[in-house]
C-alpha cells in the first residue's frame, strides 16, 4: 500500500543519510513528452538529492515502453532529447557530459541495449498472466488509453512490469525513486527476482529485491484533477514558460471552498497545488493553507504560480542555455549505452549460466 512504502521510505532515507554507497538507484521515463511538475516533485528532485549524497544511479529512457499504448512511437527522437534537457537542467551529472565522471549517471535507451531486453524472456516465464492482469496501474492505464482513442490491451501493456524489472534487475539496482503508480510495477520487480533465485539461484541470491522510494509528492495532480502526466495534456511543463505556466495553474480544477485548507483525501486538488508551491517554495502545505485561508482559490493559484517559477528559473535558464548542445546531448546517449551494455551483459551471461544455458 503507499501508506507503507511511505512509511518504509522514511526508513530508506534514514539509511541513506547514513550509507548512500550502499544504494544503487534504478528509474527512469518514457520519451512521450517533455517532463512536468510530477516528474520534477516526484521523482527528479530526489534523483539529483540522491546522486549528489554519493548514489550509483541509472536512468533509463524508455523507449520502447512508448508504443506500449500506442500505435507508433511519435517523435521519439525530439522526446529523447527533451527528456535529456529535463535531466540535466534539473542536475543530474550523467556519464559523457564531460564533467568529472566520478559518480555520474548512465542514462541509457532501451531500444540500444539488447540484453537488457533479452532478461525479458526468462522473466515472463516466472509470472502468470492472471497476475499481470492483476495490475492496477497496468489496467488504469489501459482504460485511459482506449478512452483516448487508442487501442485496447496490447501485449506490450500487458507485460511491461516485467520489462520494467529487467531494467532494474539488470544493473542490480535496489533503489527505485519513483511516484505512486509504480508501487505495483516493483512488486513485480520483487517476484520476479525471488522467483528466479529459487528456481536456478541454488541457494544464492542471484538478483536481489529493489524497493521503492517514494517522495513528499508521488501523485501529483493535473490540472484536470487526475494524475499529471505526459500524455493526458493536463501537465505544467518543466519547460514552460512563466505565462504559460499561471495560464495552466489559473486553468487548475479545484472545489467550491472558499476558505483554503490541507486536507490531502477531501479536497485533493486543493491539497496537490498546496503541495507543489510548499515544495517549491520550501515551506509545509499546512503553514500555505494557514496563510492563504480566506483568500480562496485566486490567492491559491497566484502563490503556486509565483513558487513554480520562481523556484524553475533557475532550471529553466539552464535548459535553454543546453537546448543547442546537441554534441553534449548525443555524448551522454552514447556513454550511457556504452556502460548499460556492458553491464547487461554481464547479468545476461550470469542469468545464462544460471539456467544452464551456456553451451
Ligand atoms: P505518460 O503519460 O507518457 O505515461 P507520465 O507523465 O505518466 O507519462 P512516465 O514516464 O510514465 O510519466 O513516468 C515517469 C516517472 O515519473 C515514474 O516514476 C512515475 O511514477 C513518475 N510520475 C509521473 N507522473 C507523476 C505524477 N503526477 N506524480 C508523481 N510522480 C509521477
Ligand atoms: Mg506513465
Amino acid at each position: 500500500s503507499v501508506l507503507a512504502a511511505q512509511r518504509r521510505s522514511a526508513e530508506l532515507e534514514l539509511e541513506l543519510a547514513r550509507e548512500p554507497h550502499r544504494f544503487r538507484v534504478l528509474t527512469g521515463d518514457r520519451p512521450t513528452g517533455p517532463l512536468h511538475l510530477g516528474h520534477y516533485l516526484g521523482t527528479l528532485t530526489n534523483r539529483v538529492r540522491l546522486q549528489r549524497a554519493g548514489v550509483e544511479m541509472f536512468l533509463v529512457v524508455a523507449d520502447y515502453q512508448v508504443i506500449t499504448d500506442r500505435d507508433v512511437a511519435g517523435d521519439v527522437r525530439g522526446n529523447v532529447r527533451e527528456l535529456l534537457l529535463d535531466y540535466l537542467a534539473t542536475g543530474v551529472a550523467a556519464r559523457g557530459d564531460g564533467g568529472a565522471g566520478e559518480g555520474s549517471a548512465t542514462i541509457f535507451t532501451h531500444s540500444a541495449v539488447p540484453a537488457l531486453n533479452q532478461l525479458l524472456l526468462p522473466f515472463l516465464s516466472l509470472v502468470s498472466v492472471a497476475e499481470l492482469q492483476r495490475n492496477p496501474t497496468v489496467k488504469a492505464e489501459a482504460a485511459a488509453a482506449k478512452a483516448s482513442g487508442g487501442r485496447s490491451m496490447s501485449g506490450l501493456l500487458l507485460t511491461y512490469p516485467v520489462h520494467q524489472a529487467a531494467d532494474i534487475l539488470f544493473c542490480a539496482a535496489n533503489l527505485v525513486p519513483v511516484g505512486q503508480d509504480q508501487l505495483p510495477h516493483l512488486e513485480t520487480t520483487r517476484l520476479v527476482a525471488r522467483r528466479f533465485n529459487d528456481r536456478y539461484g541454488s541457494g544464492e541470491r542471484l538478483l536481489s529485491e529493489p524497493e521503492a522510494l517514494l517522495s513528499p509528492a508521488p501523485l501529483l495532480l493535473g490540472t484536470d484533477g487526475a494524475k499529471m502526466s505526459k500524455s493526458a495534456g493536463n501537465a505544467v511543463a518543466l519547460r514552460a514558460d512563466e505565462d504559460e505556466t499561471a495560464r495552466l495553474i489559473r486553468s487548475a480544477r479545484t472545489d467550491a471552498g472558499r476558505h483554503i485548507t490541507y486536507d490531502p483525501v477531501r479536497r485533493p486538488e486543493v491539497a496537490s497545488l498546496l503541495l507543489t508551491a510548499a515544495l517549491c517554495a520550501g515551506t509545509t502545505p499546512e503553514a500555505l493553507a494557514g496563510d492563504i485561508g480566506a483568500g480562496g482559490g485566486a490567492v491559491l493559484k497566484r502563490t503556486v504560480t509565483e513558487a513554480v517559477n520562481e523556484h524553475l528559473r533557475p532550471l529553466r535558464e539552464r535548459r535553454r542555455e543546453l537546448e543547442g548542445a546537441d554534441d553534449l546531448l548525443r555524448g551522454v546517449l552514447a556513454a550511457g549505452n556504452q556502460h548499460a551494455n556492458a553491464v547487461a551483459a554481464r547479468t545476461l551471461q550470469r542469468v545464462q549460466e544460471a539456467m544452464g544455458m551456456t553451451y
